[in-house]
């Protein structure tokens, strides 16, 4: 008898969707595994900050989707997913629609503007090696007194340190201010760590304005609630992240912030599985951050059960494992709790570091950025 084979689809090639894709690829399973997504390389995010301050090499952070599916045997369309129909089970992009047996939706986040039209138009975000690339460039090319970070949170605090250190390197005295909207940055992170980072970042001439918002952005221009105006000002703007168009869309259980809500196997629906930043994971008490050592091992779990109900074996539980975080800070003096372990200064950078080279893809970028941060970056 011959038996069709199942048709498996994965939304986004980012840590989670390549996991999952890596786990599938190796199961010698009778499947037809196509990854979509809308670019051709993966970008590795946690280290984008650092090519602003530390000059590393953008070559180095990206990963070849294209190459990376056509070595594992997997089909990959460019595109940008549209719509997902659960019921018919089918993926829509502006050209085809694709039937799936099995969904994995890997799609990620996004910059919030939050509705903010002026925001998208003058401010920069941070999230993509195409972002980063505008902000280097307009720091070569304009003219800028300010530097206005709004949001006070990972990203924002290493965006603010990272502006320090460029500005340091080229000998340049400008003004670095962190906007936060909440009476603290860091939200839940604890008291005496939020303090650490606070006293680092005012070490650096790194102003905080906490409970103050962004009232006006114009041309180079970010005028605060608190009535101060910043002229020649870059904005940057990492106050938050949302799901993808297509996820906002979908009738499904989703938490405030859009994002998926999972069982413990990782199930968003009938044989559509959930992994990385879209996925919520916990319950109203505890949840899992968005952090790649989640993406990544949530994308193999997730590949593994399809496996499994493909086998007709059970499922598996999700069970994560948290080995902690660091906020990155340019001055070498990062902060965070590693294993249970409050760690902090030389220490913390160089675990973000080494966590950074061991989880980037493939042994020419690791090897370049074990060169380009040995050597103070902008070298290699
Ligand atoms: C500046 C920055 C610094 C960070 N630093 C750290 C850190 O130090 N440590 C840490 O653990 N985490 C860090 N993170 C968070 C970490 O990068 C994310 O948690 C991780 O990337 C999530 O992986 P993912 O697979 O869910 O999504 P992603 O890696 O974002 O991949 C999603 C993929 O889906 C694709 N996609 C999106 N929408 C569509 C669509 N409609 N159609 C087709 N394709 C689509 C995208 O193109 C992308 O390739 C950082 C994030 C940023 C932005």
């Amino acid at each position: 008898m011959i038996t069709q084979s199942e048709k498996i689809i994965i939304i986004g090639a980012g840590f989670s969707g390549l996991s999952a894709a890596h786990r599938l690829a190796g199961s010698n399973l009778a499947a037809e595994i196509t990854v979509i997504d809308k670019k051709e390389h993966a970008d590795f995010l946690p280290l984008i900050p650092d090519c602003i301050g530390r000059g590393i090499n953008l070559e180095f952070l990206t990963c070849d989707i294209v190459e990376f599916c056509r070595k594992l045997k997997l089909n990959f369309i460019k595109e940008e997913v549209e719509s997902v129909n659960l019921e018919s089970r089918s993926v829509s992009t502006l050209s085809a629609n694709y039937i799936y047996d099995y969904l994995i939706i890997a799609s990620g986040s996004q910059p919030n503007f939050f509705s903010n039209q002026a925001a998208q138009d003058y401010g920069y975000s941070l999230n993509s090696i195409t972002d980063v690339r505008r902000i280097i460039k307009a720091l070569k090319t304009d003219d800028l007194k300010n530097f206005v970070i709004c949001g006070g949170g990972y990203t924002g605090v290493e965006a603010a340190t990272n502006l320090w250190l460029y500005t340091k390197k080229n000998g340049r005295s400008k003004r670095i201010v962190i906007v936060e909207r909440a009476p603290t940055i860091l939200g839940p992170l604890p008291a005496g760590m939020k303090m650490y980072v606070e006293k680092n970042l005012k070490s650096m001439g790194i102003e905080i304005l906490t409970n103050t918002v962004i009232e006006r952005i114009q041309v180079n221009q970010v005028s605060l609630s608190t009535g101060q105006v910043f002229n020649q000002a870059m904005l940057i703007w990492v106050p938050g992240v949302k799901t993808a168009e297509f996820i906002q869309k979908l009738d499904i259980l989703k938490n405030p912030q859009g994002r998926i809500v999972v069982d413990e196997y990782l199930r968003a629906g009938q044989n559509c599985f959930c992994c990385g930043d879209t996925a919520y994971f916990g319950d109203k008490d505890s949840f899992l951050r968005m952090a790649i050592q989640f993406a990544i091992t949530q994308g193999d779990q997730a590949a593994k059960n399809i496996i499994r109900s493909i086998k007709n074996m059970p499922l598996e539980k999700y069970r994560p494992l948290d080995l902690g975080y660091i906020i990155p800070m340019a001055n070498n003096r990062s902060s965070g709790r590693v294993l249970g372990l409050n760690v902090s200064g030389r220490l913390a950078t160089f675990l973000h570091f080494s966590m950074c080279i061991f989880r980037s893809v493939g042994w020419k970028n690791r090897w370049g950025l074990i060169c380009n941060l040995l050597s103070g970056g902008d070298k290699c």
